[in-house]
């Protein structure tokens, strides 16, 4: 039992977060200790307390990105020790279940989807519920092994920890997902964390051309610093952005990443590739799951291509290391991607300013 932990914890919707003093219950069997080093703020956190989607599982301590120490293991675990350098990830690696044994492109591991009624975090004695079973936001967490990715010891905590969900969603979705070729004119819809890192992914995987839109004109320079070479602000275009985005093509992009959440901007993804064989993917989170998207049947009939992702398809455990050497061989630009460095105690400063577009992340230190 661990009573000093400090944590950022939602307890309603549309109210800043607290700096709470939690408990952590002793491990169980398959369970492991972290001390968090540090914790990147994703959008994604921050619609779970603005508002923006319908979340009633209060109080929660927030953050689904984060690297940290190895303290302690339970019974029974065997891939990580005390000590080991870890990047904790959204969706569970078991290792046995069908899909993640399958050499498929998926990360959907059958764990994933079952519930796990685990509340190691506790407020007073009241059990406080931790985001997609993490909670980064945290001086230190309980997590199950299976979440749990060992990475090499010589890469800085503070910047690897965006791996876990803006580095792999969007390295994953341009490489693993989209498996972009070399040549490829590549479309990438918003421009923040997720989607430099597409650009980088796209850049990486040998994209001759790589068009960013977004409303946002600050985003344009780290995004050339990624690999982008074509910007596009659809407040400039005079008729539709579709129709522009084709023209400057020549018929349409090979790949378009939707990496904002939203449906509309999901039929442009579409619209703006080629025919035969335009591919476009989703990998930014609509606020609700259920929302539905439109596009012309032609669209599908002359060959397109329709994927998704959910953190790009990195199998956390197996595959994250990967994309660290990636970055460790200085093939990323995830260096820039870290625009602020905060104390806990900053946390609400830290969403004000992923909200205002000012940072494309802040990364909470422990
Ligand atoms: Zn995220
Ligand atoms: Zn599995």
């Amino acid at each position: 039992m661990l009573d000093n932990v400090r944590a950022a914890v939602a307890h309603r919707p549309k109210q800043p977060l607290d700096i709470e003093t939690l408990s952590l219950d002793n491990l169980f069997p398959g369970e492991v200790l972290v001390e968090m080093k540090a914790a990147g703020i994703c959008h994604t956190d921050l619609t779970l307390f603005d508002g923006s989607r319908a979340w009633t599982d209060y109080p929660l301590v927030l953050g689904h990105e984060g690297a940290g120490v190895v303290a302690e293991t339970g019974p029974g675990v065997t891939s990580v020790r005390a000590g080991d350098h870890v990047i904790l990830g959204a969706i569970p690696e078991c290792g046995e279940c069908p899909a993640c044994r399958s050499t498929r492109l998926t990360n959907l591991c059958d764990t994933f989807f079952k519930p796990y009624p685990r509340r190691p975090f506790s407020l007073d004695g009241r059990p406080v519920r931790a985001f997609v079973e993490l909670g980064t936001f945290s001086s230190h967490a309980v997590v199950r092994e299976t979440q749990v990715c060992k990475i090499r010891s010589d890469a800085p905590l503070d910047v690897v920890c965006c791996m876990g969900c803006a580095g792999a969603t969007g390295l994953g979705a341009a490489a693993f997902t989209a498996q972009v070729t070399p040549g490829s004119t590549v479309v990438v819809f918003g421009l923040g964390g997720i989607g430099t890192n597409v650009i980088d992914g796209a850049r990486i995987c040998g994209a001759t051309r790589i068009i960013g839109v977004d409303t946002n004109p600050a985003k344009e320079k780290t995004a050339r610093i990624a690999g982008l070479t074509d910007f596009v602000n659809p407040k400039d275009i005079a008729g539709d952005l579709v129709g522009h985005l084709r023209e400057i093509t020549k018929g349409g992009a090979d790949y378009a990443f939707e990496c904002v959440g939203s449906a509309q901007l999901w039929t442009q993804a579409v619209e703006c590739t080629r025919i035969g064989w335009g591919t476009a993917v989703m990998v930014g989170i609509p606020p609700s799951s259920h929302e539905t998207i439109a596009f012309r049947t032609r669209s599908i009939l002359e060959g397109r291509r329709i994927m998704g992702c959910y953190i790009g398809n990195v199998k956390t455990r197996s595959q994250l290391p990967e994309l660290v050497d990636w970055y460790m061989d200085g093939r990323l630009s995830l260096d820039q991607l870290v625009s602020a460095r905060i104390p806990l105690e900053q946390i609400n400063e830290g969403f004000a300013e992923l909200k205002a577009g000012n940072v494309l992340r802040s990364v909470v230190q422990f």
